[in-house]
């Protein structure tokens, strides 16, 4: 599997994609620089098919006024939840064309008061759309807003583009890949590392798969959404590589509740355990961030708790497909599901210690 890698200097609406640090990472990850838009004003763009946009080669001088560009074509966003609120406003801000549909009508109404458009079913937002970006819950939403009545599937063609950002296995993307490049469109799957905070600030980092051509054409906008990104090549690759990451980081946060709660037993004060994990090699954000409102049984939702158990889920089914053994993350599934069962689904997902402490009184 080959992958690229880009990163981006700063969260602006024009892009300087060559940077020194861009192009030290570029001569390291990728073999080829992607071709990326013109500058054209949102105005002065007439609504064309998203492949006949002219492109320009970056130029290799950072100082050079080709290396900027900008997605200029109308681009559709659907859901708008912890994640894709931020991003569908990150893309409003950058002075971009959107147009926003979800599920609940009323999430839909700041966008509008910001200057988005607004369509009636993800069908009406892809017809009327160069590339629609969807950011839903699970595989099941996911097929359903592509795939069922009034879906993405019918307002798509030739010239259009359709960008899957939400968590799902590798089948359900491949299925919407099917579908979608069955009427003449482009498919890209392109899950996010990063939780609220990074997509507020834009600083997400994109796992795709898909349409090359897709991926190129979307560059700008991935850049606005995020600090770097990554080609994976064939669709399933950015599902299976999201699901990883985020196996590994469920079964992080399960084994930091246990110590948490196992300093305060032995008589230590876990906010001293956050500062010792902080300084030594096993430091990650993660801890430093959920660390001190854990300790004050506190968990605001960030990245909600039911879907930390869908992608532990989605994670070992993809484990099961080639026989690979994955103890330590069905033992913290085994947790996330108690936390759920505690009703604590809609809570950020550190409240998986709320389960653990729940066990600890059912054992003393
Ligand atoms: P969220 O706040 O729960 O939002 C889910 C979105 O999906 C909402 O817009 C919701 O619409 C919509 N939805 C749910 N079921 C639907 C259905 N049957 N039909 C149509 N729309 C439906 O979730 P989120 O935190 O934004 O996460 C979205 C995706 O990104 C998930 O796949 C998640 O795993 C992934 N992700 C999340 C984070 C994070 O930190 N939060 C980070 C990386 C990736 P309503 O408003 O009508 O409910």
């Amino acid at each position: 599997m080959t992958s690229t890698l880009l990163v981006k200097p700063n969260a602006n609406c024009s892009y300087n994609f060559l940077s020194s640090t861009v192009m030290a990472l570029c001569s390291t990850f990728c073999p080829r620089i992607p071709n990326n838009f013109r500058v054209t004003p949102v105005s002065s763009f007439p609504s064309k098919p998203l492949l006949s946009l002219s492109f320009k080669a970056l130029s290799s001088q950072a100082s050079d006024a080709s290396s900027q560009g900008k997605f200029s074509g109308q681009i559709g966003f659907l859901g708008l939840g912890i994640m894709g609120s931020p991003m569908a406003q990150n893309l409003i801000k950058a002075g971009c064309d959107v147009t926003v549909w979800n599920r609940t009508k009323s999430k839909c109404d700041p966008f509008i008061s910001l200057g988005a458009k607004y369509r009636s079913s993800p069908e009406e937002v892809a017809a009327n759309c160069d590339v629609t970006f969807a950011m839903l819950a699970d595989p099941e939403s996911a097929i359903d807003v592509a795939c069922g009545k009034n879906g993405v599937l019918s307002g798509m063609g030739p010239g259009k583009g359709y960008v899957d950002i939400s968590t799902v296995d590798g089948a359900t993307s491949k299925m919407i890949n099917g579908h979608i490049k069955a009427t003449g469109a482009l498919f890209l799957e392109a899950p996010v590392s990063g939780s609220k905070k990074p997509a507020e600030d834009g600083q997400l980092i994109f796992l795709t798969a898909g349409d090359r051509s897709l991926y190129d054409s979307v560059a700008p906008l991935l850049n606005i959404l995020g600090k770097s990104r990554f080609y994976l090549g064939e669709v399933g690759n950015g599902a299976a590589m999201k699901l990883v990451v985020n196996m590994i980081m469920g079964s992080m946060m399960a084994s930091f509740s246990e110590g948490l709660l196992l300093s305060k037993k032995v008589g230590l004060d876990p906010n001293v355990l956050v500062e010792v994990v902080a300084q030594g090699a096993i430091s990650a954000p993660m801890y430093s961030v959920k660390g001190p409102s854990m300790v004050k049984s506190h968990y605001p939702t960030a990245f909600p708790l039911k879907h930390q158990q869908k992608d532990l889920r989605l994670a070992l089914g993809l484990a099961e497909s080639v026989s690979q053994s994955t103890p330590i993350a069905a033992a913290a599934n085994e947790l996330y599901k108690v936390a759920k069962a505690y009703g604590l689904s809609d809570e950020d997902f550190s409240a998986v210690i709320e389960a653990l402490k729940a066990k600890s009184d059912d054992s003393a």
